[in-house]
């Protein structure tokens, strides 16, 4: 059997199978595991790429069935039943596609290089790097003697990803930078979350994008509803018909499902992701499951179903447990009707800074340090592997206190997009030339 992705839904199917009699390969071209509701902590200095990542291999040590295979899936072959990586290509009898999904930008690619999302390690260290940054190349602008506007942010998409990276940047300005800048303000910081629809986490109840518009608020986000963002480009956003700088554009706008949800030559949604059956099959090939964000499926209410973690995590472990009772069956034909995948919605959580977030289990609505502490409790509970649960609950309760933000650094290029250095106008460091940053 062949898992594609170590993500929730291959990792979880992949434990579920461990004990079974069948020989699993794991494949994933990167070489860890990416708890990715933490990225946001990673992205704005809270906690260090390792405690929100594990290595797969070490994840799935105990599981002597399990190999695991760092390689990119290039495509498939369904006929002859054979996963295409580069080098390789592996034979199974069954496979489960979980290859997630990853930024849309709406036909707009170019403005990635002006606006990171966040999906990857690599993401969170890249707007980690761009957010501090600005800070330290406002403060050598201002030291060398020239008057500079506030650092200014604007994070576009009010989703989930987009409130919790706005909250959190406000604190960072207002609380962990505030004393150890002495040329800038950094409370002056300005944070703009620029959302298209109507409201705030427009996939809550109404009375929670409320508050949780509040809580933003109150941390000293401003922020824009109904605001279409038109263009990107270094240093500066187009929001409707207006022009405005921005030191760090983020993007939290758009979800578009892998790109190998493509190759296998199935319909799609326009999304992109891979329309299947209610087992979580492809129509033609009972053999093959594509499961967690690159899947199509509907509730029984017609709803599509998120692209969350629980969803992945309770399709993996469906479809592990479908093919455990096949293969105990010892048959090769899949029997005629496969049970259908249900999902159970156990609630959802949004956070948005210290203290602040927003719950929704049913008709309980929940804001504030309530949702915050239950938010924190799911967060660290799920988090893989006991180290990382530690290490991030110190780390948290640690930052509570303090407000410190200890993962502070500033790795790989000093450039920013956009950034114009100013020549000094009073200052004694007149060799400090003018020149564009990038
Ligand atoms: C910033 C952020 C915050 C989030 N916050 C939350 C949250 O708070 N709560 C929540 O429930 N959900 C959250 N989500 C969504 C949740 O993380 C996803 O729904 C979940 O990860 C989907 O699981 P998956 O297994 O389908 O894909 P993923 O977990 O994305 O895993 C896909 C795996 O496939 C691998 N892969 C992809 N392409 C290839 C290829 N060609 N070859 C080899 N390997 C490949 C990737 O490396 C990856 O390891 C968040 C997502 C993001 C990005």
């Amino acid at each position: 059997m062949v898992i594609v992705g170590a993500g929730f839904g291959g990792l979880n199917a992949a434990r579920a199978l461990a004990s079974a009699p069948v020989q699993i390969t794991v494949i994933d071209r990167k070489n860890h595991h990416t708890f990715q509701p933490l990225l946001y902590q990673v992205a704005t200095a809270g906690l260090s790429p390792g405690e929100i990542a594990s290595p797969i291999r070490s994840i799935l040590s105990r599981h002597k069935n399990v190999e695991v295979l760092m390689a990119e899936v290039t495509g498939f072959d369904l006929e002859r039943r054979v996963v295409k990586t580069p080098e390789l290509q592996i034979p199974y009898d069954y496979l489960i596609v979980a290859a997630g999904s990853s930024h849309a930008y709406f036909g707009h690619d170019d403005w990635e290089l002006f606006a990171p999302g966040l999906k990857t390690i690599e993401d969170a260290l890249e707007i980690r790097r761009r957010v501090l940054l600005a800070f330290e190349l406002a403060e050598r602008q201002a030291a060398a003697g020239r008057a500079s506007d506030p650092v200014n942010f604007v994070v576009v998409g009010a989703g989930p990803t987009g409130v919790e990276l706005a909250g959190t940047l406000a604190e960072l300005s207002r609380h962990a930078l505030a004393h150890e800048f002495r040329s800038i303000d950094t409370g002056r910081t300005h944070i703009l979350l620029v959302e298209g629809g109507p409201r705030v986490l427009p996939a809550y109840a109404e009375d929670l994008s409320r508050s949780a518009q509040e809580q933003l608020q109150r941390l000293g986000v401003e922020v824009r509803t109904s605001a279409m963002v038109t263009k990107v480009e270094a240093g500066a956003i187009h929001i409707g018909g207006t022009h405005m700088q921005a030191t760090v554009v983020l993007w939290a706008a758009g979800v578009a499902a892998s790109p190998l949800g493509k190759k296998l030559d199935q319909p799609l949604d326009r999304a992109g992701r891979v329309l299947v059956q209610p087992d979580l099959s492809l129509p033609h090939h009972a053999e093959v499951f594509v499961i967690g964000d690159l899947a199509s499926v509907k509730d029984k209410n017609g709803e599509m179903l998120p692209g969350v973690a629980p969803v992945a995590i309770q399709q993996g472990r469906f479809v592990a447990q479908l093919i455990r009772s096949e293969i105990e069956l010892r048959s090769n034909t899949p029997p005629a009707a496969r049970a259908a995948f249900h999902y159970w919605d156990k609630g959802s959580l949004a956070t948005i800074g210290r203290a602040a977030a927003v719950a929704e289990f049913g008709k309980i609505h929940i804001s504030g340090f309530i949702a915050w502490l239950a938010w924190l409790f799911v967060h660290i509970l799920f988090l893989i592997g006991f180290r990382n649960r530690l290490l991030v609950f110190i780390q948290w309760a640690w930052s509570y206190v303090t407000y410190e933000r200890g993962a502070r650094l500033i790795t790989g290029s000093t450039s920013l997009p956009g950034w114009t250095e100013l020549r000094p106008e009073h200052s004694e460091h007149a060799e400090v030339a003018s020149h564009e940053i990038r």
